[in-house]
């Protein structure tokens, strides 16, 4: 890493951190392309970074690497395989300010979250997976048959910038902790972390080879990297469109792919919910992280009769969020992610005004003092139906879409009513009933009142929002293949 002065007009003359280097086969070696790709500023809208472009030949060196490693790591004992991991959180947990306050400067997370969440959950992610490694049965005999479940081979992961490290972790730990060696695309968008982890991973001993990681866009280092011969599987998070092109391309060469794609998650608040409790949560949930996360429960599904009760509550918490720069602690709503993001939000308010929802809070305006980077207010909207696009299209931005519903049956279609199926959540004062209405709705996870986030149990999810599980022993098993050895 260089730090160099970056003298463009409106930079500052700040320095800027250059990235011209990839961790390949336990070196840092120097990216051939020799272009960069600009990293920018959340709240600011300054670059602060630039990282390389991936080559072919970069991708070339890394599956090779990986797949050099695969027969010392595969046969390393779980419990080392498990050591390692451990000594990997171990650096992360160390190094949580620093990493916190990349991820809050480059996705824009209010630092608070950011040390909680983009760096408590990958913390938790690699530590679980060292856990898993140890207490997984690796092998089981049905009749005759001894099954080995053997590592997959060559990991290729690639990942989008919404949680950055988190979802390295998501796809790097259970992976390694499979015996698979990995070859990381970080998203060009928020890439840092990327290397912090690799620089983490080196100290931690890990061996040369085993984690591989690089940067570069998607059309390009991406399709590279999943068109690879040697990868022997492919681990991707990201939009539905980017799962689509690539799930064609793993179709050539039949590669295994597990998709963690978008979604347009609902709760639905039945007749005998606590609809003031299950307001404030609705809005928390929507809103954290500025709306950019792919669980986010963007829909509230309401009954008809209770709409401007809900509207009440959810509009006095979202005022109440503090909306600015993401490095201050008082802080709750931060900016979004880039500037493309901030034009795409923008144009889905707007489509939703036109499309007759009526705006209750926020809108498509530069929030007043807010001009440079790129922020958009919470958002609420009202009288949502669910065949208008912003009940339809994931907007990964703070806007909640309350729609009304008549009565149950109707409810239910409308939650599942989307081509997504990642997450949703219910709430009534009866848990039971609660539990019945989750049975039927058509998501990888649910919330029953509340419950909270799991990063153990199984995450994925139906439909368009992908296949394929992560988190704990769902997720070790992504990268595992069964060899059944007749006796
Ligand atoms: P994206 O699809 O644009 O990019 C994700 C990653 O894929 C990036 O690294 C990108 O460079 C790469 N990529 C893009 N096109 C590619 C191609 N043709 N071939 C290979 N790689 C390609 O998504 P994003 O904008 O970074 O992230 C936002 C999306 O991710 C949202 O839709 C969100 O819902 C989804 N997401 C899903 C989950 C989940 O677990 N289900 C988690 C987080 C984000």
């Amino acid at each position: 890493m260089t730090q160099v002065t970056d003298t463009s007009p409106g930079s500052g003359s700040l320095a800027i951190e250059v990235r011209d280097r990839f961790y390949i086969g336990g070196t840092w070696a120097e990216a051939t392309s020799g272009e960069l790709i600009n990293v920018y500023e959340a709240g600011t809208g300054e670059i602060i970074a630039e990282v390389a472009e991936a080559s072919e030949q970069d991708i070339d060196s890394a599956v090779k690497a990986a797949a050099e490693a695969f027969s010392g790591w595969s046969a390393t004992p779980p419990l080392d395989r498990a050591r390692f991991l451990e000594a990997i959180a171990a650096g992360v947990s160390e190094r949580t300010e620093e990493l916190a306050r990349t991820i809050s400067r480059e996705v824009g997370t209010p630092i608070r979250h950011s040390r909680a969440i983009q760096v408590g959950n990958p913390l938790h992610l690699i530590s679980d997976a060292a856990q898993v490694a140890v207490s997984y049965q690796f092998q089981e005999r049905i009749g005759n048959a001894l099954v080995l479940l053997e590592p997959a081979g060559v990991v290729a992961a690639i990942t989008p910038w919404n949680y950055p490290l988190q979802q390295v972790a998501a796809k790097v730990a259970p992976a390694l902790a499979a015996g698979c060696t990995v070859v990381v695309k970080a998203s060009e968008v928020a890439p840092l972390t990327a290397f912090l982890l690799a620089e983490i991973a080196e100290r931690a001993g890990l061996p040369a080879g085993v984690l591989n990681i690089l940067t570069g866009s998607g059309p390009t280092a991406g399709e590279g990297l999943v068109s690879h011969p040697l990868v022997d599987r492919i681990s991707f998070t990201g939009s539905t469109r980017a799962g689509r092109l690539i799930s064609q391309r793993a179709a050539e060469s039949l590669t295994p792919v597990t998709m963690e794609l978008g979604g347009k998650s609902a709760s639905v608040l039945l007749k005998d919910a606590d609809f003031e409790k299950a307001a404030k949560f609705a809005v928390y949930n929507a809103f954290l992280n500025s709306g950019q996360t792919c669980t986010a429960l963007s829909r509230l599904v309401v009954p008809q009769d209770r709409q401007e009760r809900v509207l009440e509550v959810a509009v006095a918490t979202a005022e109440k969020l503090r909306l600015g720069d993401p490095l201050d602690e008082s802080i709750r709503l931060g900016p979004l992610a880039s500037q493309a993001q901030l034009e795409r939000v923008r144009g889905y308010i707007r489509r939703g005004i036109e499309e007759g929802a009526r705006l209750a809070i926020g809108g498509a305006e530069s929030p007043p003092g807010l001009e440079r980077g790129y922020f958009v207010e919470a958002t609420v909207f009202a009288d949502v139906r669910p065949d208008m696009t912003i009940a339809q299209e994931e907007i990964f931005g703070p806007v909640l879409s309350v729609i009304p519903y008549r009565d149950e049956a109707e409810a239910l279609e409308i939650a599942n009513g989307t081509r997504y199926g990642l997450a949703a959540a219910v709430w009534s004062g009866d848990q039971e009933h609660a539990l019945e209405f989750a049975r039927r709705l058509r998501a990888g996870t649910v919330e029953v009142n509340g419950g909270a986030f799991n990063l153990s149990a199984p995450f994925g999810g139906v439909k368009q929002s992908g296949h394929g599980r992560e988190f704990g022993r769902y997720g070790l098993e992504e990268f595992l293949v069964p060899k059944s050895v007749q006796l």
